[in-house]
Formats: structure tokens, sequence, C-alpha cells
């Protein structure tokens, strides 16, 4: 997606350790209208699904997940990073390592809002190794639900997660991928 392209190129900041920050307009800072654009784009792409839900995982991915189901007319739900000891049979749950903070968390998902009767559209910020994608995969086959697609604003291409989620079947659908990111220049490459 062009738009989304360059705005990393213009306003990415590229740090040491593989981590491309975007907080002027998608991690911290918003960019709604981008959002938006952002949000038509995934309804274009999955037209063809039937959608009646997405799931993403807190806290990066709940702003997109909700301007993006705008453009579905489904609910949200975000998976909440829990503390395992207030893990009970009420909820679904998987451990997910976090990229940016290199720790895991339990993530869990109420039974009350994901079952054998949804089709998901998993929507979050970035794909680095899979691991956050892959903890709502399992939540969802959890629940026996039917993942209908994966929706990513960027994924750093060289990192295996979506090599790894496309061999395995899945519909990933990236709005930006970065093939390649250099700390000492700040240079932005994508895949196209
Ligand atoms: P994964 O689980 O695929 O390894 O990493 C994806 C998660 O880590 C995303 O939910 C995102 O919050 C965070 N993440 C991974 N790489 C980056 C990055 O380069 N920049 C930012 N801002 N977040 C990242």
């Amino acid at each position: 997606m062009e738009l989304l392209e360059k705005r990393i190129a213009r306003d990415g900041i590229v740090k040491e350790g593989n981590v491309l920050k975007v907080d002027s307009f998608l991690n911290h800072q918003m960019d709604i209208e981008l959002f938006d654009e952002m949000g038509k784009e995934f309804r274009r792409l999955f037209a063809d699904r039937p959608i009646n839900k997405i799931l993403t995982i807190e806290a990066s991915g709940i702003g997109i997940a909700c301007v993006a189901a705008r453009h579905f007319h489904v609910p949200v739900v975000f998976a909440k990073k829990a503390q395992s000891i207030n893990l009970d049979g009420e909820v679904y749950s998987s451990k997910v390592e976090s990229f940016t903070h290199k720790r895991v968390y339990d993530v869990i998902v109420s039974k009350k809002y994901l079952g054998p009767e949804d089709h998901i559209l998993i929507l979050d910020d970035f794909l680095a190794n899979g691991c956050a994608v892959n903890g709502l995969i399992e939540i969802i086959e959890g629940a026996k639900a039917t993942v209908e697609g994966i929706g990513i604003a960027v994924e750093k291409g060289w990192q295996t997660g979506g090599k790894s989620l496309r061999e395995r079947g899945y519909r990933l659908e990236s709005l930006a991928i970065v093939e390649d990111m250099d700390p000492q220049t700040g240079r932005i490459t994508f895949r196209r």
C-alpha cells in the first residue's frame, strides 16, 4: 500500500535490534485518516471471506482493528495480556513472547466472545517472528473458530513470521513489507 510505504519511508525510524519505530503515526500518536485508508484496504483484500469478527492483541493492534472494523461492520475482540495467576476455565489462553520487550505473556480471550461459529480476521500492527499471530491462532483453534485471514500493517520481510504463516497455508496480507532497513543510514526498502 503506497500511502503506508511513503509514510514509513518519511517518518519511520530504524533502531538497532531490528526495530522500526513508527510512533509518530502508528504506535503512539495515531493517524486516523491513514488507519481509515488501511481499514479500507484490508476490507478490499479480504472481501471474499465471510468474516464476522476481528481479533487483535493489546495494545498496538487495537486502534488499527477498531478503524478497520468500521469497514467490515463486525465487532473487535482483543486478546488481553494477563497475569497467569488470574487464568481460569472461562478463558482461552496462549503464551506470546513479546518481540519488543523480550518477555513471555499469557494472553487471554473470554470464552463469551469467541466460539465455533466465528470466522475471524486477525489484525496486528507488526509481523516479525510471528509469536503474536501464532498466539492468536492458538486461541482461535482453542475456540474451534475459523481463521479466515491475517492482516498486518507492517511485515518485516526478513524475519521468519510471514514465510512460516504463508507456508502453513494462511491467507496473509501485509500492507507494507519492509525488505531491508539500515540503522546506520536510516534507509528503508520495501518488497514490491
Ligand atoms: P512477532 O510476535 O511477530 O515477533 O512481533 C510482532 C509484535 O511485536 C507486534 O505486535 C508488535 O507490537 C511488535 N513488533 C515487532 N517488531 C516491531 C518493530 O519493528 N517495531 C514495532 N514498533 N513493533 C514491533
